[in-house]
């Protein structure tokens, strides 16, 4: 290491970042006003700063100029903090010693006619990061054990994928999932677009894949109740809802601690047919029954009835019909507890659609023979309530004219339940539901109202082009309103077309919405006990949607699928392996490096006055009983050095590195000191 000496001596670099900064910033003259200020013994300027020339220079001038303070002017922190880090390291430099003013994002892109402007506002970024490089001290990362697990919450097709393939890499791996079964949205459907697969044949083996696999903990009926701890250290308590039926596990387990015999369930559904409570089905969208006592769907994983105790009036023919040998039904069952700890979390917890009825002027659950995409991908379904045979709800005869459309609250910004963002998969699969009926129903004809095809995957746009071959029709506008007619029970679409000019009025046997989807309602809960931020449109918010799409902005929390934003299932899936590798990478490392940017607890000043302890936003502060005294404690480990404690604390107990008070003041005397604002 370079010795440093109390008295600073700071090299300044300016990016030009091609014409990115030098088009709308004299670097010249910043760099010649650099060199005037105090402590700066070194300006120089690149190109591109980042390129391994420009790290070069820092190291060299480093070296030759026995530096001890490094300051960048360049883009965002966000963005090459960590490269010039490591280049203030390679030159022998604590990497703390380094401070970045950011020319670009916070002044040549937003004043580019400005150069006079432009560069004055440059100088003083400089100034401003020279006066705090002045008084950088040397931090030293924390390093923390990682635990040799991993926790994927949700277990449709994205969770599946993200569990097996931190499994695959020998990582334990809990998989939660709040439905009875694992497979998520994908099991309803029947097939995918544009391979026309059938969805459960390629489902199914992943779910099997998922059941067996040996260091997968599959967790079904079961939801997160608490979050605890920080990367590497993250204790979960799960809590198991009360099934009231044992698998035979569970069915040994207590046998073993109470001598009741029994094999526990063998999913033969004797239950099933006795139980007189009937309800709708939500797997089938509502449209068949089920009992009280249930299996999700025919091939759910675990094989294991369940019982709706909000529907269950324990009658007991279940428990006649189960019988002493099996003797799996349990109606007093209660809600347990599990904690777990694992070193990573992957958030896959999917989507819902919007509640379409509340846009009225459509007409869903207001005319019988208005229905969403996924009803149509149930009534489609050869496993579905009709066998596979589509008819209509209000008669049971077979539509020949089937409206679909599209856009359903999607790509609208006038509010209510309206989405301005694309639902990105719901061209393609109203594109799908038309190939599917003119398959089945020979002479039928599909009508597509849309406002633009977003066929943008692999093989999509083929598939487009296929399905206008094979005879489907396209109306280009938004629909307007959907009536009935109360006699035939035919929908009237009322639109415009766009390409001719002119409204029209269509009359359809049938109508399908492809509707917009939306955050399932309690991912704002979820992501409250994660420490994750939201989008303004409420899907959990990735930490850059380019350079890291699948982490957070919460240490060892990864995201996949559409609970981040919509995307269809090749997108989810190659998500999921995205963040199982992210979250693999801690684990495997065995320990994680923390940044030391945490707030210190001066002890001496702390009063212990408690102020501070819910001002926290992610738990990390204590009163502990120190040598006779109640005094603050700071977890680093969870301290996101937000400052907001540092900021509320009376005494100025709470010192936040790398954001000094000294610091800070030195900044704000600087730029007042210079003479004024711009
Ligand atoms: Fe552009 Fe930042 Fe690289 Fe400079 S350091 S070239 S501003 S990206
Ligand atoms: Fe399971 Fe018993 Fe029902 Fe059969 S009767 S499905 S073993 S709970
Ligand atoms: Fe159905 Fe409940 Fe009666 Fe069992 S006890 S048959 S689940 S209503
Ligand atoms: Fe509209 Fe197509 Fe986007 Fe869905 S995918 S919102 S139908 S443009
Ligand atoms: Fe009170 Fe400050 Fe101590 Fe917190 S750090 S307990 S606010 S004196
Ligand atoms: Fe909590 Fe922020 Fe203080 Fe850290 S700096 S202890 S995260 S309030």
């Amino acid at each position: 290491m370079v010795e440093t000496k109390n008295e600073p001596r700071i090299g300044v670099f300016l990016c030009h970042c091609g014409t990115n900064i030098a088009g709308s910033i004299n670097i010249e003259e910043v760099k010649n006003y650099a060199k005037t200020l105090d402590g700066v013994v070194i300006a120089d300027e690149y190109q591109y700063m980042c390129s391994t020339p420009g790290q070069s220079k820092i190291i060299d001038a480093i070296n030759e100029n026995n530096l001890n303070g490094v300051v960048v002017a360049a883009c965002s922190p966000r963005l090459h903090e960590p490269t010039f880090r490591m280049a203030t390291q390679e030159g022998g430099l604590n990497q703390f010693r380094f401070e970045m003013a950011n020319i670009r994002d916070q002044n040549s892109w937003v004043h580019m006619h400005d150069l006079e402007g432009a560069t004055e506002k440059a100088k003083d970024q400089v100034l401003i990061a020279v006066a705090k490089a002045r008084m950088l001290e040397d931090l030293q990362p924390k390093s923390v054990p990682v635990e040799h697990a991993a926790l994927v919450l949700g277990a449709g097709v994205g969770g599946m994928q993200a569990a097996l393939d931190l499994a695959n890499a020998g990582i334990k791996t809990y998989l939660v999932e709040k439905l009875p079964t694992i497979g998520g949205r994908m099991s309803q459907l029947d097939k995918t677009f544009p391979t026309l697969d059938c969805s459960q044949c390629i489902l199914t083996p992943k779910m099997v894949d998922v059941g067996r696999h040996p260091l997968i903990e599959l967790r079904t009926y079961t939801e997160v109740e608490k979050v605890e701890g920080y990367i590497g250290n993250f204790t979960i308590t799960l809590r198991h809802k009360a099934r009231g039926v044992l698998d035979p596990d569970q069915a040994a387990a207590r046998a073993a601690a109470t001598g009741i015999l029994g094999t526990g369930c063998n999913g033969c559904g004797d239950c099933d047919a006795v139980c007189p409570v009937i309800k709708p089905n939500p797997f089938e969208m509502g449209m068949a029954p089920r009992k009280a006592i249930y299996i999700y769907h025919a091939q759910v994983m675990p094989l294991q009835y369940t019982i709706d105790f909000d529907a269950c009036v324990k009658c007991g023919l279940c428990v006649d019909a189960c019988g002493s040998e099996k003797n799996a039904i349990d109606l007093e069952a209660v809600d347990t507890f599990e904690e777990i700890k694992v070193g990573t979390c992957i958030l896959a917890i999917g989507f819902d659609l919007i509640p379409i009825e509340e846009k009225r002027e459509w007409g869903y659950k207001q005319y019988d023979n208005v229905i969403t995409g996924l009803e149509f991908e149930r009534l489609i379904c050869a496993s579905g309530p009709t066998v596979g045979h589509l008819i209509r709800p209000s008669d049971g005869k077979t539509p020949m004219k089937i409206g679909f459309v599209l856009c359903a609250g999607s790509r609208d910004n006038t509010g209510g339940v309206n989405k301005a963002y694309c639902s990105r998969f719901c061209c393609m699969y109203s594109l799908k539901h038309a190939h599917q009926i003119m398959e089945k129903i020979p002479g039928a004809v599909p009508y597509l109202f849309y406002m633009d095809i977003r066929s943008f995957g692999k093989m999509y746009e083929e598939f487009y082009y296929r399905i206008q071959n094979e005879g489907a029709k396209f109306i280009r506008g938004r629909v307007a309103n959907i009536l009935e007619d109360p006699i035939t029970k035919n929908l009237i679409v009322n639109t415009e077309d766009t390409l001719l000019g002119r409204p029209v009025a269509m009359e359809m046997d049938m109508v399908v919405l492809a509707a917009a989807v939306q955050p399932k309602p309690e991912a704002e809960h979820i992501r409250q006990m994660f420490g994750v931020s939201k989008s303004q449109d409420g899907w959990l918010l990735e930490a850059h949607p380019k350079l890291n799409p699948c982490g957070t902005t919460t240490a060892g929390i990864y995201l996949a699928g559409v609970c981040q934003g919509p995307k269809d299932i090749p997108d989810t899936v190659a998500q999921a392996e995205g963040a199982a590798s992210a979250a693999s990478i801690p684990i495997h490392m065995g320990e994680v490096q923390l940044e030391p940017y945490f707030a210190m607890c001066m002890e001496d000043l702390c009063a212990g006055c408690g102020m501070c302890l819910n001002q926290c936003p992610y738990g990390a502060l204590d009163l502990i009983e120190k040598n006779g005294r109640t005094v603050m404690e700071v977890t680093e480990a969870k301290c996101k050095g937000c400052g907001t404690c540092g900021g509320f604390c009376p005494g100025g107990a709470i010192k936040m590195q790398h954001f000094t008070s000294p610091q800070i003041c030195a900044q704000i005397d600087a730029f007042l000191l210079k003479g004024g604002v711009n």
